[in-house]
C-alpha cells in the first residue's frame, strides 16, 4: 500500500442486523497525505459505495470508489491533488461473509448472531481501510443493532440510546489496532458479567471480565472464565506491564473456522475450546487452557506490539505457542506443560523434512504466501526455535529482552530483527552477532538439521565429533548441504552422575574432547532443547536406550523423534525396531509408550496385504494388550492415564482390531446413544475420552441403521462436542454405499461449514474410502470450496494427501493443474501433497522386505 498515505483514526459506524442478508456502514477516515495526490488506494472488498467524499480544511470533495483487483484493493479519485491532513468518508453496505471470514452470520435454535474473523486480510469485506498490520490507528465504533441484541466490539461500551427502533452503541476509543484486530459481535447473547479481575503489583486498576456465547449456554462459560485470572496475571508478570486494554471478553462462536482468535480485549473461540459442562474430559481443559493462554498472550505479543508485516506474522504465533507453555508451566508447576510444547516440535519435524517446507520467515510475495503462514512451521516449529534460544540465553535474559523490545514498540509496530536485536542485548552470556546469527540461521532457512555424532574414548575422556546436514528422509531429492549455527547441549552419564555440556556448533563439523573418564552414554540433545534431530552408531544407540532410565520425559521424547527420523531415512529397520518396541511400552510415559504406535499404523495401513494385515492385527495386540489392563476402561481424572487410554484403545479397536475390545466399545456406544431404546444420548454411560473411538467402532459393527441415529442425534444437539463426535464417527463410515450418502452432508446446511471437515477428511484418509471420495471430489469441488474460507482453500489438496501411488499422484497433479492459482495457498500446499506421495511410496518400498522377514519368524 505505500506509505504516502497514513491512517491516523477510524470512526466506523454500522449497523449490524444479523436478520438480514447485508449490513450498511459509515466509515470516517483521518488520513494523511505525504504529497499532492489526486488518487490513492486503500481496501475494500465487495463493497456497494453509494458516497465517497474527502474532507480538508477547507473543502469538501465528491470523489469515487473503485475496487480494482479481487483480492480488495481499491481506487480512490479526487477531483485535485490533496496532501496534508484530510477525513475520508464513506457511505456503503455489503453482504454479510459466505463463509467462515469477515463479518459473518451464525444461527442457532431460530435466533440468527453476527461476528467477525478478520485475519488475515478480511476486515476489509467489513469496512473501507488500510488493511495491513503495520497500519495502527485509534478506532472509534459505533454499532447500530436491533434493540433486543447485544454489542460487542473491542472496547467498553460508554452509551447506548434508542433511536428509530434500533438500539445505538457506542464504544469508547480503542488504543491504536490494526485492522485485523477489530471485531465485533451482534446477537441476543447470555452475557456473564464475572467479578472483575482484581488490582496486581503490574496493574493499578481492575479488569472487568466478561463471557459471551449464545442465548441459552452462558452457564458453560464458568470454567473458562474461572481460569482467566491467573493466566493474565501469569502473563503481566512475565512481561512487567498491564493487560494492556480497558476490558477483556471472551466469546464462544458457535461457528469458526480457526480455533481461536485474539482481537484486542474481544477473544472469540469455538465453542468446543470454551464451553463446559461437567462430562469435559481433562485433555479438553487442557486444550482450553493452552489455547486461552496462547490468545491472552498475543494480547501484548501482537496486539500491543504488531508485526510491521506478514513475513513476521511467525512471531506472533511463535511467540504466542511458546508463551502459552511458559504461562501455564508459572500457574500449574506440576502440569508438565512443556512436554506439549516439545511433543509440538518432534510432529512438526516430518513436515519440515520436505523439500517444500518454508522457512520461518517467509517473505510474503503474494496473499498465497499469507494464507500459508499460518502453518505448522510458523506454530510448531517457531515455538520450538523460541524455546531452544530461550534455554541458549537462559531464562532471565530472554525474558528482559522481550521486555525490552514490549516498552520500545508498544502500541506500535516491530519486526523480527527488532525483537532478535532485543534479545541479543539483554544476553549477559552470549556475544550479539552470534545470537543474530544463530537465530537468523533459523528463521531464514528452511528445513530441519540433523546433527550426526560420533564418539572415541581416549586416555584423557571422550572425543566427541558432531556433523551437520539437513535431514530429508528415503525418496527425497533434498540437497543436505546445510549449515546452521545451532546450539547444542549434550548430556553424558555414568552411574549414577550425569553432566552436561552446550556449545554453538557453527560449522559443518566440530571436534572437541569432554575430559573425564569415558561416559557409559551420551545424549546429544540434553533436556530437548534443540530443534534437531540426531543418528549415532548402533553401539552409542543401544548404550543410550539401556541407559533410558535416566533421561527425563522430553528427553525420551526426542530420542524417540530421531529414531523415527531414522527409520524413515532407512537408517532403521523394521526388525530392530520391534525389538526395541517392548522396552518403550513398558515405559510409564504415554509419550513413551505409545510412539512405536505410528509406524506399527504405517506397516498396517501402507505396507500390508489383507494377509499379513490379519498377522500384523495379533503381533500388535501382543504388544499393547496387557498395557490396557493397566488402564482399563473407566473415567479417569489423571490426564497422562486418559492419554495412555485414549491411544491404546484406538490402536488395539481399530489397527489391531481386538474383537473383545470392540465388543466392550459397541455397548458403550450403545449405551451411551439409547440406540434401539430411548434414542437418547446418556452421557454417564460412556468414557469420554473413548467414547468416539466406540462410535466408530459401532459404525462398523452395526452398520447403516445406527450411522442414521448418530446423524439424528448430531443434527438435535446444539452442543459442539456431541456434534463433533457424533459427526467424526459418521465420517468414518466405511461401507462403500452408506459413505456415498454420507458424504453428501458436506453440502448440508444442517452441518455448520467448522464440521464438514469431520466427514470429509476421514473419508478422503480411510483406505476403504479414499478412491470414492478423490472421485466425488473432483466433481464437487467447487461446492466444496463454497463452504470453506478463501483463505484456506489450498489447503484442501491434502484430500489427496492419504494416497501412496504414483497413478493417484498423476491424477492429483493433473486435476489440481488447471485451478491451482485460484486457489490462495495452493502451489505450495499441492507441491507438499506431492511430494508426500513420493515418500510414502519409498518409505514402504525400503522396509517392505523386512517386514515380510519380520512376519515369517
Ligand atoms: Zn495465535
Amino acid at each position: 500500500m505505500g506509505t504516502d498515505v497514513i491512517p491516523t483514526s477510524y470512526q466506523l459506524n454500522l449497523k449490524i442486523v444479523p436478520e438480514l442478508d447485508q449490513f450498511s456502514g459509515r466509515a470516517a477516515i483521518e488520513l494523511e497525505i505525504a504529497e499532492p495526490l489526486s488518487h490513492f488506494y486503500l481496501h475494500g472488498k465487495n463493497l456497494e459505495v453509494s458516497k465517497v467524499q474527502l474532507l480538508t480544511a477547507d473543502s469538501r470533495l465528491d470523489a469515487s470508489y473503485e475496487q480494482v483487483d479481487k483480492s480488495g484493493i481499491a481506487r480512490i479519485n479526487l477531483p485535485q491533488a490533496i496532501s496534508g491532513s484530510a477525513r475520508l468518508e464513506i457511505e456503503y453496505s455489503a453482504p454479510f461473509g459466505q463463509s467462515l471470514e469477515g463479518l459473518y452470520k451464525v444461527s442457532e435454535s431460530g435466533e440468527d448472531y453476527a461476528f467477525t474473523q478478520f485475519e488475515a486480510i478480511d476486515a476489509r469485506k467489513a469496512f473501507p481501510g488500510f488493511d495491513e498490520p503495520g497500519f495502527k490507528a485509534p478506532f472509534d465504533i459505533t454499532l447500530i443493532v436491533p434493540e433486543n441484541h447485544v454489542a460487542i466490539s473491542n472496547t467498553p461500551e460508554i452509551s447506548s440510546e434508542l433511536k428509530d427502533g434500533m438500539k445505538v452503541v457506542h464504544f469508547a476509543t480503542s488504543k491504536p489496532l490494526p485492522a485485523y484486530l477489530i471485531a465485533f459481535a451482534v446477537g441476543d447473547f447470555d452475557v456473564v458479567e464475572w467479578p472483575s479481575l482484581p488490582v496486581t503489583d503490574i496493574r493499578s486498576r481492575e479488569l472487568p471480565l466478561r463471557g459471551i456465547a449464545v442465548k441459552g449456554k452462558g452457564e458453560q462459560l464458568a470454567y473458562a472464565l474461572e481460569g482467566t485470572n491467573t493466566i493474565v496475571t501469569a502473563l503481566e508478570s512475565y512481561f512487567g506491564t498491564p493487560y494492556p486494554w480497558a476490558k477483556l471478553d471472551i466469546l464462544a462462536v458457535p461457528d469458526f473456522a480457526a480455533g481461536a482468535m485474539e482481537n484486542a480485549g474481544a477473544i472469540t473461540y469455538r465453542e468446543s475450546l470454551l464451553l463446559f459442562d461437567d462430562t469435559a474430559t481433562p485433555q479438553r481443559k487442557r486444550r482450553y487452557k493452552m489455547v486461552h493462554a496462547h490468545e491472552l498472550a498475543h494480547q501484548w505479543f501482537g496486539d500491543l506490539v504488531t508485526p510491521v508485516w506478514w513475513n513476521d506474522i511467525w512471531l506472533n504465533e511463535s511467540f504466542a505457542t511458546w508463551m502459552a507453555f511458559v504461562a501455564m508451566e508459572s500457574t500449574e508447576p506440576h502440569g508438565n506443560y512443556r512436554r506439549d510444547l516439545v511433543s509440538r516440535g518432534l510432529k512438526v519435524m516430518a513436515s519440515d523434512s520436505l523439500v517444500n517446507a518454508r522457512q520461518i520467515r517467509q517473505p510474503i510475495l503474494s496473499n498465497n504466501d499469507i494464507s500459508t503462514a499460518f502453518d505448522g512451521i510458523t506454530y510448531s516449529k517457531g515455538g520450538a526455535v523460541l524455546a531452544m534460544f530461550e534455554n541458549f540465553l537462559g531464562r532471565e535474559d530472554f525474558r528482559q529482552g522481550v521486555r525490552n523490545y514490549m516498552q520500545e514498540f508498544e502500541y506500535g509496530a516491530a519486526t523480527a530483527d527488532d525483537f532478535i536485536r532485543h534479545l541479543a542485548a539483554a544476553s549477559t552470556s552470549q556475544p550479539k552477532d552470534v545470537v543474530i546469527s544463530a537465530f537468523n540461521s533459523f528463521i531464514e532457512q528452511p528445513g530441519l538439521p540433523l546433527i550426526e555424532m560420533s564418539s572415541q574414548c581416549t586416555d584423557e575422556g571422550v572425543n566427541i565429533k558432531l556433523r551437520q546436514s539437513r535431514y530429508f528422509p528415503l525418496g527425497s531429492s533434498g540437497d543436505r548441504d546445510q549449515v546452521w549455527k545451532v546450539p547444542v547441549c549434550l548430556s553424558t552419564g555414568s552411574g549414577e552422575i550425569s553432566s552436561k555440556t552446550c556449545l554453538m556448533l557453527t560449522q559443518k563439523e566440530l571436534d572437541f574432547e569432554l575430559p573425564g573418564a569415558c561416559p557409559e552414554w551420551i545424549m546429544p540433545n540434553a533436556n530437548s532443547a534443540g530443534y534437531y534431530r540426531f543418528s549415532m552408531l548402533m553401539d552409542d544407540w543401544n548404550k543410550l536406550l539401556t541407559n533410558s532410565d535416566k533421561q527425563n520425559t522430553e528427553e525420551m521424547m526426542a530420542i524417540l523423534g530421531s529414531l523415527t527420523g531414522a527409520f524413515n531415512s532407512g537408517d532403521l529397520d523394521i526388525e530392530t525396531l520391534m525389538s526395541i518396541a517392548p522396552q518403550l511400552i513398558a515405559s510409564q510415559d504415554w509419550q513413551v509408550a505409545t510412539a512405536p504406535m505410528d509406524q506399527m499404523s504405517f506397516m498396517y495401513d501402507r505396507m500390508a496385504t489383507d494377509g499379513q494385515k490379519q498377522v500384523l492385527e495379533q503381533r500388535f495386540a501382543e504388544f499393547y494388550s496387557s498395557k490396557l489392563d493397566d488402564t482399563g476402561l473407566e473415567v479417569t481424572e489423571d490426564r497422562d492415564k486418559a492419554s495412555l487410554q485414549a491411544a491404546l484403545v484406538t490402536f488395539l479397536a481399530e489397527t489391531a482390531k481386538q474383537p473383545e475390545l470392540r465388543a466392550v466399545l459397541v455397548k458403550m456406544a450403545v449405551a451411551y446413544t439409547g440406540y434401539g431404546r430411548d434414542g437418547e444420548i446418556h452421557p454417564a454411560a460412556a468414557n469420554p475420552i473413548i467414547i468416539e473411538t466406540a462410535l466408530t467402532v459401532a459404525v462398523d459393527e452395526l452398520g447403516d441403521d445406527f450411522v442414521d441415529h448418530l446423524l439424528q442425534l448430531a443434527l438435535g444437539s446444539t452442543d459442539a462436542v456431541v456434534r463433533g463426535r457424533t459427526l467424526g464417527a459418521i465420517g468414518n463410515t466405511k461401507d462403500l454405499n452408506k459413505a456415498k450418502e454420507i458424504r453428501e452432508l458436506v453440502f448440508s446446511a444442517d452441518l455448520r461449514d467448522n464440521e464438514i471437515y469431520s466427514i470429509l477428511f476421514p473419508q478422503a484418509m480411510m483406505a476403504e474410502t479414499r478412491d470414492a471420495t478423490w472421485e466425488w471430489f473432483q466433481k464437487n469441488i467447487d461446492m466444496v470450496l463454497k463452504r470453506i474460507p478463501e483463505e484456506s482453500w489450498g489447503r484442501m489438496t491434502a484430500v489427496g494427501s492419504a494416497f501412496c501411488d504414483a497413478e493417484k499422484q498423476v491424477e492429483i497433479e493433473d486435476f489440481f493443474g488447471d485451478r491451482i492459482g485460484d486457489m490462495m495457498g495452493g502451489p505450495r500446499n499441492l507441491a507438499k501433497t506431492l511430494e508426500s506421495i513420493d515418500l510414502c511410496i519409498a518409505k514402504a518400498q525400503h522396509h517392505q522386505a523386512e517386514m515380510e522377514a519380520w512376519l515369517g519368524q
